[in-house]
């Protein structure tokens, strides 16, 4: 029976089969019996990412609960946990995570293993959170690595190469509110001018514009504290939704009004449908100087996109060590494209864009859709070459590979 298709409907996975072991034993088996297998998450990447031309392996039946050690201040939690139910069980004991993704309807392992991030000046990615990666290599064995171990900075932005994660230690801190406001009638001279003031006017931004015009969009600011009006904006009268028509009800509560962490830092709520539904997304990482720098580069190519864009969003992610994240080694920004599902047209768009982008070091989204192979996207990695000995050392026969590390990183 044919496993289906990515959350969005843009690849048909190829696997024969999908097995959801209930056991760390019955996974090391099926792991030591399969030739070809890789780990799914919750579907939520837009390419054969994750698929595999043997099986692919579900780790929601794998037995464990979250568990929060409040003296070392992390919670040990299940791989396959979405973070929307992860979120609304930390924040009943008393804790939090520092950053969320646009919806949370995403699994933990599959977030961190392509290097998911929300947004904020001083925010790490969701895999800058991670204090510990528990997993069944690609020899079937039980391995745990943990910060401080030299092999821990390739282990957790792994894109699913060294094997199947079935637990993760994630940094946490007590709960807090966020407030959420929206703020219309940016100009892009004002964003060109004060890019690093919009970046920094909350604990998270992000920037929705569709890059023609004169008026950038909107900006949606998540605020710890009291939320600031930048000037010459104003906040919007009511909810919004990012994309022009779509409802409302998806998002969560803005107007200002305090809530949970977890209610506030994504822009979708669970239960709702995130985003569009029928798109693609594409997202390049660029070094965090030179933001104002992509953001007028790509808004000269903005009528281009126009026909084929929903909306795109700009947000920044503070730096990190871990060899394959998007903001390996400093500050990064990031620019985010939600297509209309229609590669045909959406393609030749990335030639475009990644003309544009590459030559400002840009660095593509793993779980999105781009162009560049191996040949391109490798050298922006420093610690590229550790993580294929790595990935050689954890995954000797290749199990674990597909066509997409292949073309995508060589391995
Ligand atoms: C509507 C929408 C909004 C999004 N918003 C954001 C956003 O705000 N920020 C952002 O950065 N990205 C965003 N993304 C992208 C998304 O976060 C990533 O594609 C992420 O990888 C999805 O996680 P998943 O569980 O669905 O992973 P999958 O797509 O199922 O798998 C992705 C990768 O993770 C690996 N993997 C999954 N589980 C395991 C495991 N147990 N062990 C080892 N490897 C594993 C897979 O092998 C594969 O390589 C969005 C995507 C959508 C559809």
């Amino acid at each position: 029976m044919s496993v289906g298709t990515t959350w969005a409907g843009s690849h048909t996975y190829a696997a024969r089969e999908l097995r959801r072991p209930t056991s760390l034993a019955e996974l090391a088996e099926l792991v030591a019996a399969e030739p070809h297998l890789r780990a799914l998450g919750s579907r939520h990447s837009f390419t054969d990412l994750a698929d595999s031309p043997g099986v692919l392996v579900d780790v929601t039946g794998l037995p464990g609960e979250v568990e929060v050690d409040a003296s070392r201040r992390v919670a040990r939690v299940p791989a396959g946990l979405r973070y929307g139910d992860l979120a609304t069980t930390l924040h009943q004991a008393g804790w939090a995570l520092a950053a969320l993704a646009s919806l949370p309807h995403i699994s933990v392992a599959g977030a961190v293993a392509t290097g998911t991030h929300g947004s904020g000046d001083a925010v790490g990615s969701l895999a800058a959170a991670v204090a510990a990666v528990e997993l069944v290599d690609g020899r079937g064995e039980h391995v745990r690595l943990a910060r401080g171990d030299s092999d821990f900075p390739g282990a957790v932005v792994a894109l699913g190469a060294l094997g199947i994660v079935t637990a993760l230690e994630l940094d946490v801190e007590p709960t807090y509110d966020v407030r959420q406001v929206v703020l219309e009638g940016l100009t892009w001279d004002a964003l060109l001018d004060r890019t690093d003031e919009v970046t920094a006017a909350a604990y998270s931004v992000s920037v929705f514009t569709r890059w023609t015009g004169e008026q950038v969009g909107q900006v949606w600011l998540k605020e710890r504290g009291e939320p600031r009006v930048l000037d010459g904006t104003r906040p919007a009268a009511g909810q919004r939704h990012m994309i022009a028509g779509m409802a409302v009800e998806n998002t969560t509560p803005q107007l200002g009004a305090p809530g949970p962490w977890h209610e506030r830092l994504p822009h979708f709520r669970m239960g709702f449908t995130p985003s569009a539904g029928e798109e693609l997304q594409s997202e390049f990482f660029v070094p965090r100087a030179r933001l104002a720098e992509a953001l007028a580069a790509v808004r000269e190519i903005g009528a281009e996109l126009e026909p084929e864009l929903l909306v795109s969003e700009v947000r920044t992610i503070a730096g990190d060590d871990l060899w394959l994240s998007g903001a390996y080694g400093g500050d990064a920004a990031a620019l985010h494209f939600t297509w209309e599902r229609r590669p045909l047209q959406v393609l030749p768009l990335l030639d475009r864009l990644e003309r544009v982008l590459l030559p400002l070091g840009a660095r593509p989204h793993w779980g999105k859709v781009f162009r560049a192979h191996a040949d391109v996207v490798t050298p922006r990695y420093p610690r590229m070459g550790d993580f294929i000995d790595l990935a050689g050392r954890f995954d000797p026969d290749g199990r674990l590979r597909n066509e997409w590390t292949a073309q995508t990183l060589g391995l």
